[in-house]
């Protein structure tokens, strides 16, 4: 259920409101816009009568959320989401690339694929250092080792780092080293995973699982929200269909209709939707174009030697051809690509 308070409603008629939410036994989210404030009853609400809460002084409407996700709804939160991540913002005007490679493989690798993305435009690092292999036989990660060499590499080119999380029991280590969370499309219903991050305050990057719905999706933010995590970007990352010429078959859709249904910034990776290097630019563009408020996209310097998704891989050149081509239809969107300003200081939540 959502309280809308009118728009000179007082702080002690917003506070009136709250202490009547939870003395239903529901619990309180406060979403303070520009224009107005809007408190979130959730839980058990089916049984209250909205009249309970319409009767209170200040208060302009109450409205019951019919979708199944309430925190990530547009109807709970109408404007967009935006949160800033070293000097640059997620979900605003500004386009975020990140991009690095599938796997931190090396101390050089890292080092020398930072210098080279930053160098191209991204505004943020990738490197993944526990992966999610098909094989139990293939490379999976550096683990603590892969984290050092991130740190390294962020302290050198002030880029934040992207790192995904493959379980609870790497929480306390990744929340020491990471600036984003990367929740990757095989975790995406691990609903555990998604509570003990939703505790943490950092940012998360949560995939579309492979056979993921738009709404399984969205639920599953609604969890890390639920936890007051509000700094949840959602990621389309191609979804399996019974089309073989590429590995995923990018869900361009997902992009308008996730923006309307959410609030929340949607990015698109175009890496792991293709598969292909050859097909990462033009999805890339596309996406933009779609409304996508940012990318994630494989580096690697050498992708032939990758260790793992060399195939998808772009080298740096072909990256920094990218960054210019979705500069320019960023420009015709309105848009700007996000640059790095040096020092990491997060800022919390606007
Ligand atoms: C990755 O980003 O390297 C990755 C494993 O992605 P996904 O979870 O989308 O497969
Ligand atoms: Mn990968």
């Amino acid at each position: 259920m959502m309280i809308i308070m009118k728009p000179n409603a007082t702080p002690q008629q917003v506070e009136n409101v709250i202490s009547h939410i939870r003395a239903a036994g529901l619990a309180v989210h406060l979403s303070q816009g520009v224009e107005t404030t809007i408190i979130g009853a959730i839980g058990e609400t089916h049984s209250i009568p909205t009249e309970r809460f319409e009767v209170l002084e200040g208060v302009q409407e109450v409205q019951r959320i019919t979708k199944p996700y309430k925190l990530a709804s547009r109807q709970f939160h109408p404007e967009n989401s935006v949160f800033p991540l070293d000097g640059f913002t997620v979900g605003g005007e500004e386009i975020a690339v990140i991009a690095g490679p599938c796997s931190v493989e090396s101390r050089a690798q890292i080092i020398e694929t930072a210098h080279a993305v930053k160098e191209a435009g991204a505004c943020a690092l990738r490197g993944g250092v526990f992966k999610p292999r098909t094989s139990p036989y293939a490379f999976q990660g550096l683990g603590e080792e892969g984290l050092e060499y991130l740190a390294e590499a962020r302290e050198q080119t002030g880029l934040p780092i992207v790192v995904e999380i493959m379980s609870q029991t790497q929480l306390d280590l990744m929340v020491k080293y990471v600036d984003v969370l990367q929740v990757g499309a095989r975790n995406m219903q691990n609903f555990n995973l998604l509570r003990a991050i939703g505790e943490t305050r950092t940012p998360v990057l949560l995939k579309r699982g492979l056979s993921a719905t738009i709404e399984e999706l969205l639920m599953s933010a609604e969890y890390i929200l639920a936890g007051g995590n509000k700094q949840v970007m959602l990621c389309e990352r191609g979804i399996r269909t019974f089309e073989t010429a590429t590995r995923n078959t990018t869900d361009i859709n997902a992009i308008p209709v996730l923006k309307s249904l959410t609030h929340l910034p949607v990015i698109l990776d175009p890496s792991h939707s293709t598969g292909h290097a050859d097909f990462v630019s033009a999805i890339a563009r596309a996406a933009i174009a779609a409304g996508a408020d940012g990318l994630i996209v494989e580096v690697h310097p050498n992708p032939a030697q990758a260790l793992s998704d060399g195939k998808q891989s772009l080298k740096p050149e072909a990256f920094a051809q990218m960054v210019k081509q979705v500069g320019q239809i960023a420009q015709i969107m309105d848009r700007r690509l996000a640059a790095v300003h040096g020092a990491y200081a997060p800022q919390g939540w606007a």
